[in-house]
């Protein structure tokens, strides 16, 4: 029996817009169930004018050292909790800064011994997709309009898979942020969608089937039933993920991925291990636990 997440494990201690510490979210992942948990910190940024709101008093030094600190107490608890959980530790992608992020997110990945990591694109050219609607409005005026947008966007992800390939690509549709309810992508976004799994099948990567839309009002978990149909199709694996940013959010809505994994018509999830790697576990030996 197996209950798992792949996407998530941000923390107060060292994300400026997560809450609790790394000790706090592992613990109480143990206390949710969890025998498997991806910690997926976000990884630095290189600019300034690339920090998350709220990190301005970091500036780039501090969130390299913070960063640096997240790793090290990720390990030490990994070690600390075994025998109640396995802990994977990665961290979670920028396509920044715009040039020389593969560089810079490449050797992220080679400066420590991450068991993963999960590719995210949250901008273009340096603009935050997921910030507010309004950000998101004005990037997708600027492009030629909403259908211009998620192009864009699904080109950059896989330009992504296909350069950096993650092990997990994140929230493959988070371009539909903010979407009214019953959204659906358009025939021709789909045949982009449709070269952005192939990429993904091609690379080996496995989909985070993020429940972070539902808990938080923005429509149904990340991909879109129509997406997730087709990912099926193309036999292409997927995983859960939480994205869990402190305790409050430690796997609420996992539910909403299993039974939207089910719908695809999947009959196994793949979760990692460290000694075997990726392993596929039949529905019927995920246990949700209620949260
Ligand atoms: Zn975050
Ligand atoms: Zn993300």
């Amino acid at each position: 029996m197996v209950w798992f997440s792949y996407h998530g494990g941000h923390s107060g201690e060292f994300c400026a817009h997560a809450k609790s510490t790394l000790e706090e979210v592992v613990d109480t992942a143990i206390a949710r169930g969890f025998t498997h948990y991806g910690l997926s910190e976000h990884c630095p940024r290189y600019r300034p004018q690339d920090l998350y709101p709220g990190e301005e008093h970091l500036g780039i030094d501090g969130l390299a050292a913070a960063f640096d600190a997240y790793v090290k107490r990720a390990f030490d608890l990994r070690d600390a909790r075994t025998g109640d959980i396995e802990l994977l530790v990665g961290f979670e992608t920028e396509t920044l800064p715009p040039q020389g992020w593969l560089e810079a997110m490449t050797g992220l990945r080679d400066a420590y011994p991450f068991d993963y990591i999960v590719g995210s694109v949250h901008d273009i050219c340096g603009r935050w997709l997921d910030y507010s609607p309004e950000d998101k409005d004005a990037l997708a005026a600027d492009l030629g309009g909403p259908e211009a947008l998620q192009i864009a966007y699904f080109d950059a992800v896989t330009t992504m898979v296909e350069t950096l390939r993650p092990d997990i690509v994140a929230h493959l549709d988070l371009v539909r942020k903010y979407e009214p309810a019953g959204f659906w992508f358009s025939a021709r976004v789909m045949r982009t969608i449709d070269n952005t799994l192939e990429a993904i099948r091609a690379s080996g990567g496995i989909l985070d089937v993020n429940c972070a839309p539902f808990r938080n009002g923005f429509g149904p978990v990340y991909p879109l039933p129509q997406v997730l149909e087709r990912a099926r199709a193309m036999d292409i694996r997927v995983t859960l993920g939480d994205d869990s940013h402190g305790v409050q959010t430690v796997g609420v809505g996992l539910d909403q991925s299993l039974a939207a994994i089910v719908a695809a018509g999947y009959e196994s999830v793949s979760y990692l291990t460290r000694a075997d790697g990726w392993r596929q576990a039949p529905l019927e030996t995920l246990v949700p636990r209620r949260t």
